[in-house]
């Protein structure tokens, strides 16, 4: 990677000196407040053992849910901050502010190794517009800067990107570095075969990502609702699936652009609606009944789906195949998760990307059979889709 990382930052620099790290800390919480999925903490461990460890002050800021720019409880970082304090030998301690003189106050107070928890950044309405004065407030909590927050790196806000232009260093973290690591080098650099699978509801949000994907790919795998604008595009009865109809031009022309490369399903799952599961069935895609839905690519598509990334080297994966939130139209996600996780364990380097295609994964407990899940939902289709990302921009250049 092309950006300053902490392990470019000698161990004897951390002692004593206060690491403002950005981290992706907007965790679902429970009705009572409580963290409900502490995966974006956890996932930010490395970084903040690596630097605790090693004597550094850590001063930790994140922005949490949607507050509408002032401070709203709902919206503490208190939570996170107890959550962490179970996960981490460091001290943890919180403090109710930030981007203010309090917080800078607070971080004076540390010592080494400890952890301190700011409050969240989108209490100030100037966070999303990048406002310069804020970014100098919260810069006044640290001596050097970190930023551990792909999932936030897509947006110029002051605490991802202004605040570098009042603290340097300003380095990636580890969970940083292992996204674009992972991210950039797949479609940079692929392990051919290279096989990407997509699927979701909507083209509308991936084509760009189709764009970017398919002079680097070997093969592009299509599924979820997606597949059936194209089937649209193709003259096919879609019946009563998801369709975007103002999207049928385009998928045409990506159609014809791609040629072989592009594979969409053969077969697909079936039903009159979503809460009639039990009559699902299979049909090829050019028998999907006038008054039923396609919920799931079909088990022909699922068989030659898993083959094609039984013989990949590379297999970057993002958007379910079909409405897994509901059984049985899971089958061809997990399925896609399971053939996924069998190329790791031969050695094949596999990526997910996508909020609900990573908590597909989690879900089938196949996380840790993947080279790489994804932090980043929207940051890593951005990136994916070629995309300088302002809070990696911001960061120093090796
Ligand atoms: P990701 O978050 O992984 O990028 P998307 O947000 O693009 O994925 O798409 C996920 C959604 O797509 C899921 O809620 C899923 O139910 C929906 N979906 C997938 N296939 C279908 C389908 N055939 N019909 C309707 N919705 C679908
Ligand atoms: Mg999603």
């Amino acid at each position: 990677m092309n950006k300053k990382t902490l392990k470019d930052l000698p161990d004897a620099f951390f002692r004593g000196r206060r690491a403002l790290t950005r981290v992706d800390f907007n965790v679902p919480l429970d009705a009572d407040g409580s963290v409900a999925d502490d995966t974006r903490i956890r996932a930010a461990l490395p970084t903040i053992d690596y630097m605790a460890d090693r004597g550094a002050r850590v001063v930790l800021f994140s922005h949490l849910g949607r507050p509408k720019g002032g401070p709203d409880p709902r919206y503490s970082m208190a939570s996170v901050a107890r959550r962490l304090s179970e996960l981490t030998k460091h001290p943890v301690r919180f403090h109710g502010s930030s981007g203010d003189e309090a917080a800078a106050v607070a971080t004076r107070g540390l010592a080494d190794g400890d952890i301190l928890v700011l409050e969240n950044t989108r209490f100030h309405a100037g966070e999303e517009k990048n406002d310069d004065a804020l970014s100098e407030s919260f810069a006044a909590a640290g001596d050097f800067f970190v930023n551990d927050a792909f999932g936030s790196a897509h947006r110029a806000h002051s605490s991802t990107a202004g605040v570098t232009a009042y603290l340097k260093p300003a380095v990636a973290g580890f969970l940083m570095e292992k996204e674009l690591d992972y991210l950039g080098t797949a479609v940079a650099e692929p392990k051919r075969p290279f096989v990407a699978i997509l699927g979701g509801a909507k083209v509308s949000g991936k084509i760009d990502v189709i764009e970017a994907l398919l002079p680097k790919v070997d093969g592009l795998l299509v599924g979820g609702a997606m597949a059936c604008t194209f089937f649209r595009a193709m003259g096919l009865e879609t019946g009563k699936s998801l369709v975007e109809p103002d999207r049928v031009d385009l998928a045409r022309s990506l159609t014809d652009r791609a040629g072989f490369r592009l594979t969409l399903p053969h077969d697909a799952t079936v039903a009159p609606s979503l809460d009639r599961p039990q009559l699902a069935h299979a049909v090829r895609r050019d028998a999907i009944p006038m008054d039923e839905a396609m919920f799931d690519i079909g088990p022909e598509t699922i068989a030659s789906y898993a083959r094609a990334i039984a013989s990949a080297n590379t297999v970057l994966w993002n958007g379910p195949m079909g409405v897994f939130e509901t059984p049985p139209f899971d089958a061809g996600t997990l399925a896609i998760a399971q053939a996924m996780a069998e190329a790791t364990g031969r050695g094949a380097i596999t990526i997910v990307g996508g909020g609900d295609s990573a908590a597909a994964v989690a879900r089938a407990g196949l996380e840790d059979r993947m080279s790489h899940v994804s932090t980043g939902g929207g940051a890593s289709l951005e990136y994916l889709e070629g995309k300088s990302l302002p809070g990696v921009a911001a960061l120093e250049d090796r």
